[in-house]
C-alpha cells in the first residue's frame, strides 16, 4: 500500500488542530442534542490557540507538491446571512475531477479534507463566482484559486440533500470569470464533525428513532458510513437546494448530481486515526473495497492512537454518489461475496453466505459463469437500519432473517456485480428484474407481478401524459429511480415476454461479455452501450419485431400506454368451439404488446397482441366451450391506470384491477 506522506506526523498535527473533546458524540440510540439551526461560524471547529499546523503538504498551481504549511485558525471564509448565488450558477457547475485527501479521526467523529477539484462551466454565460457546498457540520477553511488564497463568503443553505437539512455554501470569487466550457482547478480545505443527524426527517414529521434508522450516516470508531450527496455531503458539490416532501425533487437532484459526476475522475487518499481497541478492518470507497495499511503502535506507546491508510487511484466515477465506509468488522469470504459482520451477527452471517451461493447459481444461468467483481455485504450497526447499495456494495444488517427474504435481496445485489456498469439503467434494471424473476420462481407469479406493481403508481405519476408535457426521461438519460429502476425492470420483463427467456438471457450474457472485455472498461456515457444492448437483442431474436419497444420504451420516453377492451364478439362456430373477437384500443403514446386471454368454464386461450400508440388492434381467439371472461394485459406492461383488464361476458361492462398485493421483499433503495 502506497502512502502519500508520513501518516504519523500528518495525523498528529491534524489531531492537534481538531477539538476532539469539545464535540459530543451523537449515537443513534441515545437522545441527541438538537441539530444546529442557525449558521455556524465558519472557522470555529478548526480554531486552536497558537495555530497548529494542519496540512504539511501543499500543492502549488503547477500541481507540484511543496512544503508550505497552513495554520489552523487562519481562514478566509466569511459567514454571511444569506446566499448570494442563484440556482442558475449552481446548475452551471460540472466537475471534471475530484482528488481528495481525507482524514478521519473516528473517536472524535472528525473529518478533515484537502481537495483538488476541477470545475467546468457547463452553462451558457460566464461565471464570476463558483458555488461549492458541503454538509452544514463541516466548515470551509481555505480555498485557493490559481495558487492564491481567496476570501470568500459562506452562507447556510436549507437543503435536504444532507442529513442535517443544511449545506454550507461558499461563493468562490474568480479574478477572471469562468467562460462557458472553460475549466478551473480549485484547492480547498474543510473540516468538522459528522455525527448521526435525523434533522431533515424530523422536520417532516418522522419519529426520531425511525429517522435515525434511515439517516444512519456518521463517523464513529466501529462504523463510519458517509453515503454522499442525498445523505451526507462530505465532498464538495454544486447543487440546487431541495427539500423532502416536494414530490420527487430530492431524488431527481440526487440523480442529476450522479449524472453530472459520472464522467469525473475520482481519486482518494484516506487516513484513519482510531482508538486502540477499535482497529478498522474494512474500507469501501464508492462501492469498491480498498486495502487498509494499519499501523497500531499500542505496544510502543499507548497514548498514540493507531492509524490506517488506503488509497484509490484515479478512475472514472460512473453513476454513483461518492461514498466512504470504514468499519470494524470480521471478514467472511463466500461465493462471489465478501460479508463483513459485526460481532452480533457472527452466527447469522453464515445464512447470508449460503444464500449468496444459492443465488449465484441462479444468476450464472442468466448472466454467465463469473461476476465482474465480488459483492461486498457490509453489516449495518443496528438491525433496524435501512439497507443501502451502491454498485457492488450492499450495506445491510446481516441479522437472522427468513432465507427467502435474504435471497430476494441478494438476487438484486449480486446482479450488479455481474452486469456491465453501463448503461446504468440496464445495470439497475437488470438487478431489479433478477429480483422479480427470483420472486417469481420462489413465491409465484402473483408475488412477482405485485412487486413490480408496487412501483407502477409512482412511475405513472412521473411519466408525461402526452409528448406536449415534455420529453420525460429516456432510459439512457434517466435520473429518477422510477425510470432507471422501475421502468427499466418492466422493460426487461416485457422483453422476456416478447423474445423469450432464452433469447433475453443470451443477449444479456453476450452484452456483458463484450462490455467487460473492453480494456479499461466500457466508454463513459450511456449512448454507445445502449445501442450495443439493442444489437445483442436483435442478434438473439432475429425474427422479433422490437422496433416499437426500442423507440417507445428505451430510446425515447413516450409515457405509458392506456389500454381499454373496447368490444368483444363471441360467436359459436362448431363442435362447441367459439371464435372470440377482442377489440383493444390504446389512448397512450407508447405501443404495447400484451397477452389477450379468453376463458371458458374449463379452458383458457391466450395470444399476444401489439396495440399501437394512439390506435387499436383486433385479436381473434378460438376456444373450447362458451367464453365467460376476457383478459387483456397481465400486469407486465405498466399502464397509466390499471395494468390488468377483465371483461365478464354476458354481463355489463369491463372491470379493471391491479394485481393482488403481496409481501414480496423490496429491493434495497
Ligand atoms: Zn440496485
Amino acid at each position: 500500500m502506497k502512502s502519500c506522506m508520513p501518516a504519523r506526523v500528518f495525523l498528529l498535527a491534524l489531531l492537534a488542530a481538531l477539538p476532539c473533546a469539545s464535540q459530543p458524540t451523537n449515537q443513534p440510540a441515545t437522545p441527541a442534542k438538537p441539530e444546529p439551526q442557525t449558521p455556524q461560524p465558519a472557522a470555529a471547529p478548526a480554531t486552536q490557540p497558537g495555530g497548529q499546523v494542519i496540512f504539511e503538504r501543499s500543492i502549488d498551481e503547477n500541481g507540484k507538491t511543496t512544503t508550505k504549511a497552513t495554520q489552523a485558525g487562519e481562514t478566509s471564509a466569511q459567514m454571511v446571512g444569506a446566499p448570494s448565488l442563484e440556482d442558475a450558477d449552481r446548475e452551471a457547475i460540472a466537475f471534471a475531477s475530484i482528488d481528495l485527501d481525507a482524514h478521519l479521526q473516528t473517536a472524535g467523529q472528525q473529518l478533515a479534507v484537502r481537495a483538488l477539484i476541477t470545475v467546468r462551466n457547463a452553462g451558457k454565460t460566464p461565471l464570476p463566482r463558483i458555488p461549492l457546498q458541503i454538509s452544514s457540520t463541516l466548515n470551509w477553511e481555505r480555498i485557493r484559486v490559481d495558487g492564491h488564497d481567496v476570501t470568500f463568503p459562506v452562507a447556510t443553505l436549507t437543503s435536504d440533500a444532507d442529513h442535517t437539512g443544511q449545506l454550507h455554501e461558499a461563493a468562490v470569487p474568480l479574478a477572471e470569470p469562468l467562460n462557458p466550457g472553460a475549466t478551473r482547478q480549485l484547492d480547498v480545505t474543510y473540516s468538522g464533525t459528522i455525527a448521526a443527524s435525523a434533522q431533515r426527517l424530523i422536520t417532516v414529521g418522522t419519529p426520531r428513532d425511525a429517522a435515525l434508522h434511515s439517516d444512519w450516516d456518521q463517523i464513529s470508531p466501529a462504523f463510519t458510513g458517509l453515503r454522499g450527496f442525498g445523505n451526507v455531503v462530505w465532498y464538495p458539490v454544486s447543487s440546487v437546494p431541495v427539500i423532502l416532501g416536494d414530490g420527487s425533487r430530492l431524488f431527481d437532484e440526487i440523480g442529476r448530481q450522479k449524472l453530472r459526476l459520472s464522467d469525473a475522475a475520482f481519486r482518494l487518499r484516506l487516513t484513519v486515526e482510531f482508538p486502540h481497541a477499535e482497529v478498522p478492518s474494512i474500507a469501501v470507497v464508492n462501492g469498491h473495497p480498498i486495502a487498509l495499511a494499519v499501523s497500531d503502535p499500542q505496544n510502543l506507546n499507548a497514548d498514540v492512537a493507531g492509524s490506517a491508510t488506503a488509497s484509490l487511484e484515479a478512475y472514472t466515477l460512473g453513476f454513483e454518489s461518492p461514498s466512504l465506509f470504514v468499519a470494524v468488522r470480521s471478514v467472511h469470504p463466500g461465493a462471489n461475496v465478501t460479508a463483513c459482520a459485526s460481532p452480533e451477527d457472527e452466527v447469522s452471517v453464515k445464512t447470508w453466505i449460503s444464500a449468496a451461493a444459492n443465488v449465484s447459481s441462479f444468476i450464472e444461468r442468466w448472466l454467465g459463469p463469473k461476476p465482474r467483481q465480488q459483492t461486498t455485504l457490509l453489516d449495518l450497526p443496528d438491525p433496524d437500519d435501512v439497507p443501502w447499495e451502491t454498485g457492488p456494495l450492499l450495506v445491510v444488517s446481516l441479522r437472522a432473517s427468513p432465507p427467502e427474504q435474504i435471497s430476494g435481496v441478494l438476487a438484486h445485489a449480486l446482479t450488479h456485480a455481474w452486469m456491465a456498469p453501463r448503461p446504468f439503467w440496464l445495470n439497475e434494471g437488470a438487478a431489479n428484474f433478477m429480483g422479480v424473476v427470483w420472486t417469481e420462481r420462489h413465491q409465484g407469479r402473483e408475488a412477482a407481478v405485485a412487486s413490480l406493481e408496487a412501483g407502477r403508481a409512482a412511475l405513472a405519476l412521473g411519466e408525461p401524459a402526452s409528448p406536449s408535457d415534455g420529453p420525460g426521461q429516456p432510459l439512457a438519460a434517466a435520473i429518477s429511480p422510477v425510470y432507471y429502476r422501475t421502468k427499466a425492470a418492466y422493460v426487461l420483463m416485457m422483453l422476456r415476454d416478447v423474445v423469450g427467456e432464452d433469447a433475453l438471457g443470451a443477449a444479456m450474457r453476450e452484452f456483458n461479455a463484450v462490455q467487460n472485455s473492453i480494456p479499461g472498461g466500457p466508454p463513459p456515457g450511456n449512448a454507445a452501450t445502449a445501442g450495443a444492448f439493442e444489437q445483442e437483442l436483435r442478434k438473439a431474436a432475429p425474427n422479433a419485431d422490437l422496433s416499437w419497444l426500442f423507440s417507445d420504451w428505451i430510446d425515447a420516453d413516450r409515457g405509458l400506454p392506456d389500454l381499454t377492451i373496447d368490444k368483444v364478439f363471441p360467436n359459436a362456430v362448431q363442435s362447441g368451439n367459439w371464435l372470440v373477437t377482442v377489440n383493444v384500443s390504446n389512448t397512450g403514446y407508447a405501443a404495447a404488446e400484451v397477452p389477450v386471454m379468453v376463458r371458458s368454464a374449463n379452458h383458457t386461450t391466450a395470444e399476444r397482441l401489439l396495440v399501437p400508440a394512439r390506435g387499436s388492434a383486433v385479436k381473434r381467439l378460438l376456444i373450447q366451450g362458451k367464453p365467460i371472461e376476457v383478459q387483456v394485459n397481465d400486469g407486465i406492461v405498466p399502464e397509466t391506470q390499471a395494468s390488468v383488464h377483465l371483461m365478464k361476458l354476458g354481463q355489463a361492462g369491463p372491470s379493471e384491477q391491479g394485481p393482488n398485493p403481496s409481501s414480496a421483499p423490496a429491493p434495497p433503495q
